[in-house]
């Protein structure tokens, strides 16, 4: 067999995927679990997108199309990036892919060389930093503090910032914390961008439209369109529309980097599925009933999540300004023992106490970059949150 290289050794899977099998092995054993780690809408793709995509099937459009995507697609995407920037995006500064993840990732393999640093604020998504280091580069990972909802502020990211940074990654609304940027945080952010010409800003916004705000959650191009050369805003509509499965990601930005993941879409994956792109075209130009509707969903669960871990001893949940998780600082728990006498000393035992105890899982903060918390999700039915929450409170009743 083929001796794996040496990146091998270190790149981790994802902590979502490990999660998902230790569910699956449980719910093989016959054990009840109550996952809290769905990181996925739980409703079905809406009707509409559905039969786009059955209908371009039976159109024939089953075959390779541009590494960027069918003029459809990229039409609708440009129209749905100048209703939410303001601003029109020419043809060449879109990117498509296969989902928002192969086109960050793809982003870092176009721009990184060795030793490049980027900006991760944490908590951040799991994914960003071994994507960044599989490419090559450096994560700096900037610990965001409590008191400023765990968001980046002008002063750490200025603190960061060396000759070698390449990227600042910005993701609002933020997973796993909710924390949207307002438009004055945004801007203040700008400030410290604007002396630093060569730090280009990889904004994730793949929640922006599963947002319990007032206003539509605002993009950094929007608030600063000076620095719109160097931002690269990523999209896509796993989360919006309930298509994680699809697997169709799009971003906007700079062309020639745009075209650069086109050339590396070219060599590695050709396109997208086409089918998938007849689909997402149908998401976004199409009616958006589905998602004033689930957002209304959400945001009622979201209270019964956030008023339950409240209600626990112990836990600080943040409510959410977007997304389906609540980040849950857990800290007053490190520490204590279990009545089997076992010492919790991480946010990993913590959860593993949880699914032995209650069969409720969360996911460890320590995944995120921030120790000491966990991510619990809401994108499943009331009922079964109550059950985890009562879960919950059984298995913390038990450490002293
Ligand atoms: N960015 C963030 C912050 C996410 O949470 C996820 C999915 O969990 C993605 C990107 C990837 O989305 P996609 O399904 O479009 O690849």
């Amino acid at each position: 067999q083929p001796e794996l290289a040496e990146r091998m050794s270190w790149v981790k899977e994802s902590p979502s995927s490990r999660v998902a099998d230790r569910v699956r092995a449980f719910r093989a054993a016959g054990k009840p679990v109550l996952p809290l780690t769905i990181g996925e809408p739980d409703f079905d793709t809406p009707e509409h997108v559905k039969d786009a995509a059955i209908a371009a099937i039976r159109a024939g459009e089953t075959k390779y199309t541009s590494a960027n995507g069918t003029p459809a697609l990229q039409s609708a995407i440009r129209a749905r990036l100048e209703r939410k920037t303001g601003r029109p995006y020419g043809p060449g500064e879109i990117a498509v892919g296969g989902g928002a993840k192969q086109l960050i990732f793809l982003a870092f393999l176009a721009t990184l060389d060795a030793g490049d640093e980027v900006i991760v604020p944490a908590p951040h998504w799991v994914s960003y930093p071994d994507m960044v280091a599989l490419n090559g580069g450096r994560p700096v990972l900037v610990p965001a503090a409590a008191d400023t909802g765990y968001k980046l502020t002008p002063e750490l990211l200025r603190a960061a910032v060396t000759d070698r940074t390449k990227w600042l990654v910005l993701n609002t609304p933020n997973n796993p914390t909710g924390a949207v940027y307002s438009k004055a945080e945004l801007a203040a952010l700008a400030e410290v961008l604007r002396g630093h010409p060569r730090i280009s800003v990889l904004c994730d916004e793949i929640y922006d439209e599963i947002n319990f705000g007032a206003e539509p959650v605002p993009s950094l191009v929007s608030v600063a369109p000076e620095l719109r050369e160097r931002v690269f805003l990523v999209n896509g509509v796993s989360k919006a529309y309930a298509m994680t499965g699809w697997r169709l990601g799009y971003a906007a930005g700079p062309a020639a980097l745009c075209a650069a993941i086109s050339t590396l879409q070219s060599q590695s994956s050709s396109c997208p599925s086409s089918v998938s792109q007849a689909a997402a075209a149908a998401a976004l130009d199409g009616d958006q009933t589905f998602i004033r509707e689930t957002v209304a969903v959400y945001a009622e669960r979201r209270e019964v999540l956030v008023s339950g871990l409240a209600a626990i001893d112990g836990l600080r949940p943040v409510r959410p300004d977007g997304g389906f998780y609540v980040w849950t600082d857990a800290a007053r728990l490190i520490g204590a023992r279990t009545s089997g006498g076992t010492r919790i000393t991480t946010d990993a035992d913590l959860a593993e106490h949880f699914l032995e105890t209650s069969g409720v899982v969360v996911i460890a903060g320590d995944s995120y970059g921030c120790p000491g918390h966990f991510r619990a999700s809401f994108a499943l039915d009331s009922e079964t949150i109550r059950k985890a929450i009562a879960g919950l409170a059984a298995s913390i009743s038990k450490l002293r």
